[in-house]
């Protein structure tokens, strides 16, 4: 992420310059998850001053090499897990750290389909919590009433439709991605492109539309923060996933794609 320009991962205002063999860069970036704590620091750039927004490459820049300023906090609704704040990132060293290969390809070939089945992955653990409170909710309120199915049984039902929903996105694209994931032609179609952005746009939306249904299945024990059916941690976290990089980002970009795709 660099500053005004968000979640548009495809686009770059910095750039790198070199002087001989060494590379220098320069970013503003509003979010840096564990960069103070990394080894190497991934970065987005313009191939060089001259370069379009969209012509970039990946810089690894190496600790050693590297200076970062901080320039913001993370304090998130009380979620810290990332540690992601904002640094002004410096970094110099030898050219070979200025990855060959264009980030474009980067992004098809490997950092989409890695980020979006790993989070769809993530996303999956949280909508299994929320689940199982839910039913823990419900079978409660059933063995107080025994004979009598209670009325939070039909909205189990029908969330765990939509789990399952996520469920099979998850693995599907799991599995899209291991059976093409060394044949480079597969995975720059636009088809596949489209297919991982909707993983990502799909598992967000419905982990927001799962935890909100398991909150109301548990009703105040699920809003309250003393109750073993707490779902705000959960609630929290869901909505960040339609927010690290923008579910409305990814369709603006499937949209463009879809008015050259010529499958389906
Ligand atoms: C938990 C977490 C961890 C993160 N870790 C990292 C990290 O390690 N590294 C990193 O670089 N970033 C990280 N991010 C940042 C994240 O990936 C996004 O890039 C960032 O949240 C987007 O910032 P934004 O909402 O300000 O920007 P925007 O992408 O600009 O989105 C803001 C709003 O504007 C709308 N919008 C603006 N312009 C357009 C457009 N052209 N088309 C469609 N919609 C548009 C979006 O839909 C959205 O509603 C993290 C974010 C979170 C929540």
């Amino acid at each position: 992420t660099e500053i005004n320009i968000g979640g548009d991962v495809r686009t770059s205002s910095c750039a790198v310059e070199y002087d001989g063999d060494r590379y220098s860069l320069t970013k503003n970036a509003p979010v840096i998850s564990y960069g103070e704590y990394s080894d190497v620091v991934l970065a987005t750039a313009r191939r060089s001053v001259e370069s379009a927004p969209s012509d970039q490459v990946l810089v690894a820049c190496q600790r050693a090499d590297l200076t970062l300023t901080k320039t913001g906090t993370w304090d998130t609704m009380g979620f810290r897990g990332t540690c992601s704040p904002g640094f002004m990132l410096h970094a110099s060293g030898d050219a070979q750290w200025v990855l060959a290969d264009s980030y474009g390809d980067i992004s098809a070939r490997t950092m989409l389909p890695t980020a979006h089945v790993l989070w769809g992955g993530a996303w999956l653990g949280i909508a299994d919590a929320a689940v199982r409170k839910a039913r823990k909710s419900v079978q409660k309120a059933a063995r107080k009433t025994p004979g009598v199915t209670p009325p939070a049984a039909a909205r189990l039902a029908e969330l765990l439709v939509v789990h399952q929903q996520l469920t099979d996105t998850v693995f599907r694209a799991g599995e899209k991605f291991d059976s093409i994931a060394d044949d480079a032609e597969a995975l720059g179609a636009i088809g596949f492109a489209l297919q991982i952005n909707n993983v990502k746009v799909t598992a967000s939306d419905l982990l927001i539309d799962i935890v909100g249904r398991a909150l109301l299945i548990c009703g105040i024990a699920g809003y309250r923060e003393d109750s073993e059916l707490r779902m705000s941690r959960h609630l929290r976290d869901s909505h960040g996933s339609a927010i690290m990089v923008s579910n409305e980002r990814i369709l603006n970009h499937n949209a463009q794609l879809s008015l050259v795709y010529k499958g389906l």
